[in-house]
């Protein structure tokens, strides 16, 4: 059977993978070496070759295990198995998701160039492009989604350095108000501002909270799409990772900054990201199930003022619902809700919760609730904060696998206490 014409449900078991390579595992075992055995020094002299960019690859030539900062079977078989659900060309995968998105910026910005990007975007993030990148003399402009494609062209044309657009970096939907950007429309703006094909403006969109199910960034155009992979991809809350997916055009020069500032990932991350993908869609298509019953539920509750839930977008919301239509394929399990009142009754309700655990993170198969004008959120600037709805009354919840019905009872009896 053809692996392309396969779901990527029925191969994140073997995919990659020979057993016979090693001694018959059924499972890909963790490769917990630093460095790799050469046949003779010939192959080390080709490995090498290829690596380094030498010589173009031979038509059936692979690049040969030489050493894990570059490349090991645990990294390379989770990096095949994680292309098939977004249609990419190639992925790397990192330590962490910020070191992910922090290698895509590094490697694809220089020196003067500007930097557009959609707000609120997740904490480190905002940190990085508002306080790292300007002392690289890097130019940056949020917008935010009240901002339409009209709008951010002419905050382009009005900035200083938009003769050296070289990004747009989206996060959709965004955290945690579930506010959708479109990214078709930066797509074609990113086009618009490509000056040639070697000097281009790039799109990448951080693609954690929908994927890598429900949202498919590649395939509206973006050149990178980029995970947190701590959240679904792990799913279980036991591991820090992060990957960056796109075409064999971008790939091979993300691949090689991660070499140079050694931020791959182990092997033993890697197995356990194999680990949790054989079972990504069942948990996230419960997840999503479980959201929706959950959402249904908070709306009707006379204690809560508003649910932000991708299955409930305004009708009136014409935007909203043109972009959810073209962009999407599910709600998704994340929500967040405003309890009537302000910081001091979510509190109490989170004080409250007894299944629900209050933590940050997301994504994983335990439910989760956290406050984001005081956690996540709290070193997003404070008028932006209130202009984005992100007050002292929101609460995001995550949620896991548990039965719908006993997250519903945590949530009602948690309500009580409010
Ligand atoms: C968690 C998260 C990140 C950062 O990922 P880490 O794995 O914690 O480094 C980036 N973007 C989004 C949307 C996230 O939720």
């Amino acid at each position: 059977m053809d692996p392309k014409k396969m779901h990527p449900e029925s191969l994140m078991m073997s995919y990659g993978y020979k057993a016979h390579l090693s001694e018959g595992a059924v499972k890909c075992p963790i490769f917990q070496t630093s460095t790799f055995a050469f046949k003779t020094a010939e192959e080390g002299k080709a490995f090498f070759e290829i690596a380094y960019g030498l010589r173009e690859k031979g038509a059936d030539e692979e690049l040969g295990l030489i050493y894990s900062r570059l490349n090991n079977p645990d990294l390379e078989i989770l990096e095949n198995r994680l292309t098939l659900w977004d249609k990419a060309d190639d992925a790397a995968v990192f330590e962490s998701g910020m070191s992910a998105i922090t290698t895509v910026l590094l490697e694809f910005l220089k020196p003067g160039d500007l930097i557009l990007f959609s707000n609120p975007v997740y904490g480190g993030t905002d940190h990085f492009i508002n306080h790292f990148l300007p002392k690289l003399g890097i130019h940056v402009q949020g917008f935010t989604p009240m901002d339409t494609p009209e709008d951010i062209e002419a905050m382009i044309e009005a900035h200083p350095a938009k003769d050296r657009l070289a990004m747009i970096y989206v996060e959709t939907p965004a955290n945690p108000t579930l506010d959708l950007f479109d990214i078709e429309a930066c797509v074609r703006l990113a086009k618009k501002y490509s000056r040639s094909a070697e000097d281009r403006v790039y799109v990448a969109v951080d693609n954690t909270y929908m994927g890598p199910l429900w949202q498919h960034p590649l395939q509206f155009g973006a050149d990178f799409v980029i995970y947190s992979a701590t959240k679904y991809i792990g799913g279980h809350s036991d591991v820090i990772a992060g990957a960056v997916l796109g075409s064999s055009e971008v790939m091979p020069r993300v691949k090689e900054l991660r070499t140079f500032l050694g931020n791959m990932a182990g092997p033993h991350t890697g197995w356990l990201l194999m680990r949790s993908l054989e079972t990504l869609k069942v948990r996230m298509e419960r997840q999503a199930i479980n959201a929706e019953a959950v959402a249904q539920w908070l709306a009707e509750h006379p204690k809560v003022e508003k649910v932000y839930y991708l299955g409930m977008i305004d009708d009136k919301d014409e935007r909203h619902q043109d972009i959810y239509r073209r962009q999407y394929e599910c709600a998704g399990a994340m929500l967040s809700f405003d309890v009537k009142g302000g910081e001091k009754e979510a509190f109490r309700f989170l004080n409250a919760l007894k299944l629900v655990k209050l933590a940050v993170s997301l994504g994983s198969t335990e439910s989760l609730a956290e406050h984001p004008a005081t956690m996540t959120h709290a070193g997003v600037d404070l008028d932006l904060r209130n202009q984005l709805n992100i007050t002292g009354k929101m609460v995001r919840l995550s949620v896991g696998v548990e039965h719908p019905d006993d997250l519903i009872a945590d949530l009602s009896q948690a309500l009580d206490q409010v």
